[in-house]
């Protein structure tokens, strides 16, 4: 049965920390989801810090390990949302086909089930079409995922006649983007997104941005230092069509529509990055039309992170102010979030990014994820020959808890420590 509970979220940015009022509801997620002593974990950290004030980590600590674990990980609100929808789907049509526009989360082993229980994707994550939408018929079950998805594929789903209301699952947190933007086109600023322009999200927040105003998406620090440059005449406008082919909406004029501008982000950028993006840009607009103009030429936005991203990349701050052998994130590869908490972990820590247990193949060998290189490398020394080894914990947004249990369970083997032992330490917690 589903409940809503009011909560108190604290959202913090570099900067800043700030309040946020929002009715969170509980979700039903499959069991099989659900980890026991993830849960003892969470509830520990929940009944100590309810309001979430306190972004340090937990330490278990056994004969042979000490996990560190994040203040916060796993599944967000908008995710556990599309699960609950999608299960339902399944549930509520069993004589009809079921379609996911792409990846509904990006997590393998959550799309993989999905798969087994009869739902097919029309594209995969890049946009390409798996199944022509030629294909569906108004009699079709369409899910929209947590993403989202653009105005273009909402308007051919419509015009074949499909209800794209009863299982849109697009988190609430993206729609709020989308009305930001819708604001800052109203006051004809130019939307500039901070986003990776492949990504699911950003592709749907460049879509719902283009209805209300010019948009041009910056991916990182470079896009934005040579917007800079056009900005400030250093480049002409030939080299920013070239730079920026793909990434501005069409009829983008470079002369008239970076007079004004208003930055939003993918809901899973780092934090860091999108205010380095927005103080560059602001020092950009400030040398070309002074400080007292400021206003009429960028726009006062806060970064349009959502809480989970706020939530772990703050407790990735405090992973960072422990000290251990190694670092552990979990999730998948092609998931924004969770990309960012190993970019993070990377700074201070040996950090191993793995999308489940299969990874681990030994002591000593684990198949990681580069996010550099962006390619799967067999890494040698995974845990180190030492007494007790110190292992930092944590898993992106989109991944079920009973991933990284089964993460834990796999390294207690390797290291010859009983599992009951890490159920021991959770009721002695205090
Ligand atoms: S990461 Fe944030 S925006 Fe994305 S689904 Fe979760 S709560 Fe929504």
């Amino acid at each position: 049965m589903n409940s809503n509970i009011v909560l108190l979220i604290l959202f913090r940015t570099n900067n800043s920390i700030y309040r946020y009022n929002f009715r969170m509801k509980q979700f039903e997620v499959p069991n099989f989801y659900h980890s026991p002593i993830i849960a003892k974990v969470k509830a520990k950290r929940k009944l100590d810090d309810p309001r979430k004030k306190d972004f340090s980590a937990l330490e278990l600590t056994l004969n042979k390990v000490t996990f560190i674990f994040a203040r916060h990980f796993g599944f967000c609100y908008g995710v556990e949302n599309a699960i609950e929808r999608s299960y339902k789907a399944i549930k509520e049509n069993p004589d009809k086909r079921i379609f996911l526009i792409s990846e509904m989360i990006h997590n393998p082993n959550v799309n993989e089930d999905l798969k087994a229980n009869g739902i097919q994707f029309l594209q995969d994550t890049n946009g390409k079409q798996l199944i022509p939408f030629e294909s569906i018929t108004k009699e079709d079950i369409v899910i929209i995922p947590a993403f989202g998805t653009t105005i273009e594929i909402e308007n051919c789903l419509k015009k074949i006649g499909v209800n794209i209301e009863t299982y849109n699952t697009t988190c609430p947190f993206v729609e709020k983007v989308w009305n930001r933007s819708q604001k800052l086109g109203e006051t004809d600023h130019t939307i500039v997104v901070h986003g990776k322009l492949n990504h699911e999200e950003t592709r749907a927040t460049f879509s719902h941005s283009e209805k209300n105003a010019p948009v041009i998406v910056l991916e990182n620090m470079d896009d934005t230092k040579e917007l800079g440059e056009f900005i400030e005449g250093k480049k002409n406008e030939s080299a920013f069509f070239d730079f920026f082919k793909g990434k501005i909406s069409k009829g983008f004029n470079p002369h008239s529509h970076l007079e004004k501008i208003g930055v939003i982000n993918q809901t899973t950028m780092l934090a860091s990055e999108t205010q380095k993006i927005t103080n560059y840009l602001r020092a950009i607009m400030v040398n070309k039309y002074g400080e007292d103009a400021i206003k009429s030429h960028i726009a006062d936005t806060r970064d349009t992170l959502c809480y989970a991203t706020n939530d772990n990349q703050s407790a990735t701050y405090g992973l960072l102010e422990k000290e251990a052998d190694l670092a552990i994130v979990i999730g998948g590869h092609n998931s924004s979030n969770t990309t960012h908490l190993v970019e993070l972990l990377e700074s201070k820590f040996t950090t191993f990014f793995i999308s489940n247990q299969d990874a681990i193949y030994s002591k000593n060998e684990i198949l990681s994820y580069d996010i550099h290189t962006q390619a799967l490398k067999k890494k040698k020394k995974f845990l180190p020959e030492k007494e007790s080894i110190r292992v930092i914990v944590t898993s992106g947004a989109s991944c079920p808890d009973i991933i990284v249990d089964e993460v834990l369970q796999k390294i207690l083997l390797l290291i010859g420590e009983e599992a009951k032992n890490l159920e021991k330490c959770l009721e002695n917690l205090n």
